[in-house]
């Protein structure tokens, strides 16, 4: 039985196209292929490699524009977003293009011979992508690991499976070879699935759900198998008195907001010193009211909707049991739209401040002093990023230091770099991606002693 799921643009509830929907027999299937092209793949020289995805990364530089405007249609993403994210995905497998011939091991001295380390791939590698950012994730993913001579099989999010479709498309087109990187449209409970489960599979790779997340880390403990997650979030924004307010609170909405919130490092939790808290919120207002939520196919659009009606609800069913100090504007009518809301509460076991709500609401909390805003931050379960603002750099480094997260960024809210290492503390991940040592999380080390 064919299995298909429609595509529905979220900014009009419209529907898109229909995709197949890969059945477990058909994941194997892809499974087993890839890791036949494991075999040839491992074994391409490395500079030829190295060429190979230089070259990927230049079709799908010249695709951005399609891709962006695919994953404006199918997620609702603003056309800067979208154009950002395919230029990232150029940009990871241009950085990762550089990895093959630097994939060095030691000579480490020994008695009686020589001992040598290698960097061996895994074989295939599963990567299980969410909805959010479909292009960057699968890019994190699979430029590392086909670099360090692995094998890919990649299963888009069922809701947005359109750009990771293209992407397996223009990698064939720029000649890396069949089932080297093979796109699994299909449910997680099937194809996500047989990725935990099939032998063959020697790594997973997954972002999304920290309960899904969970599932799966124990899942490859049966085999022992590698496994990277990146979960969810619930990063703390923390602005000192001392701090320039009117650049917090000018950048404070973008970092939360963007994505329509559906951004697993969203500051979600604003800490204000107290003596500094009413000109925070005051100057707070008017970005926030003044944001363009408008349907993301109008350029202008600086917010777009949620990803489906299901978000919508769970991220109204937050507001509703809330007071709204103020919040922005949305379309109405068809569409998964939420306007941009800010909630005052000085209650840290409330739901607004403790869950992760991936939707556009942010809540604003006033602390005394440096060591209760630490305490603060890092009462959660989480710890993917967070942001300090203030003038004292000896106060911005004491505290990014003291806070329990992965990312953090002192007067400035920057994204993922790929080119850093990116991940997170506690229930917001195991291991990291990105950055120069991406590549070996997709090795063995080797250890081979030669006697003389
Ligand atoms: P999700 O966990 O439901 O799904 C993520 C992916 O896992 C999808 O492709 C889904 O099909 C698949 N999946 C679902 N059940 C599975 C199973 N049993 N076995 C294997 N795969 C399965 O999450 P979502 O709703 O798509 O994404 C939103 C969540 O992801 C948020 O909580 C957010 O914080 C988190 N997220 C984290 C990061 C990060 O880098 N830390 C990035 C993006 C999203």
């Amino acid at each position: 039985m064919s299995d298909t799921h429609t595509v529905i643009n979220p900014a009009t509830a419209e529907p898109v196209t229909d995709v197949h929907l890969a059945s477990a027999a058909e994941a194997d299937a892809a499974i087993e292929a890839a890791h036949l092209a494991f075999r040839a793949w491992r074994d391409v020289a490395p500079g030829e490699r190295a060429a190979l995805l230089r070259r990927f990364a230049a079709v799908v530089d010249d695709h951005v524009e399609e891709l962006a405007e695919l994953e404006v249609r199918n997620a609702g993403h603003t056309w800067g977003n979208a154009r950002w994210e395919a230029g990232n995905v150029r940009d990871c497998l241009n950085y990762y293009a550089g990895a093959p011939e630097r994939m060095f091991g030691r000579q480490i001295p020994v008695a009686g011979g020589v001992d040598l380390t290698f960097y061996e791939p895994l074989g295939v590698v599963g990567i299980i992508v969410p909805w959010n950012f479909p292009m960057p994730i699968a890019g994190w993913g699979f430029a590392p690991a086909l670099a360090a001579g692995n094998t890919v099989v990649l299963k888009p999010a069922e809701l947005t499976p359109l750009t990771a479709i293209r992407l397996g498309e223009l990698a064939l087109e720029a000649g890396l070879p069949d089932h080297v990187l093979t796109v699994v449209p299909g449910k997680g409970s099937v194809v996500g699935e047989r990725f935990v489960t099939h032998p063959l599979v020697r790594k997973v790779c997954f972002t999304g759900s920290t309960e899904v997340g969970k599932r799966i880390m124990a899942g490859c403990a049966d085999q022992v198998k590698r496994v990277t997650l990146e979960l969810g979030g619930k990063s703390a924004n923390i602005v000192f008195a001392d701090a320039d307010i009117a650049a917090a609170a000018a950048s404070a909405p973008s970092a939360v907001f963007d994505n329509a919130g559906q951004d697993c490092c969203a500051r979600s939790r604003i800490l204000v010193e107290r003596s500094a808290y009413d000109e925070f919120v005051s100057l707070l207002e008017p970005v926030v009211t003044g944001m363009r939520v408008l349907d993301p196919a109008d350029e202008s659009s600086e917010m777009g909707p949620l990803i489906s009606a299901g978000q919508q609800r769970t991220v109204q069913s937050y507001l509703d049991d809330v007071e709204i100090a103020f919040a922005g504007t949305a379309p109405h009518g068809d569409g998964f739209w939420v306007p941009p809301t800010v909630v005052a509460t000085e209650d840290p076991s409330s739901r607004i401040w403790r869950e992760e709500v991936f939707g556009p609401v942010v809540a604003v909390m006033p602390f005394d002093d440096e060591a209760h805003a630490v305490e603060l931050a890092n009462d959660t379960e989480y710890g993917l990023s967070g942001s300090i603002f203030t003038r004292d750099l000896g106060r911005g480094l004491r505290v990014a230091r003291a806070v329990e997260a992965g990312n953090l960024s002192v007067n400035s809210h920057s994204s993922v770099r790929y080119w850093t290492p990116f991940g997170g503390y506690k229930q917001s991940g195991l291991g990291r991606e990105l950055g120069p040592d991406a590549p070996l999380a997709f090795t063995e080390e080797k250890n081979v002693f030669i006697a003389h």
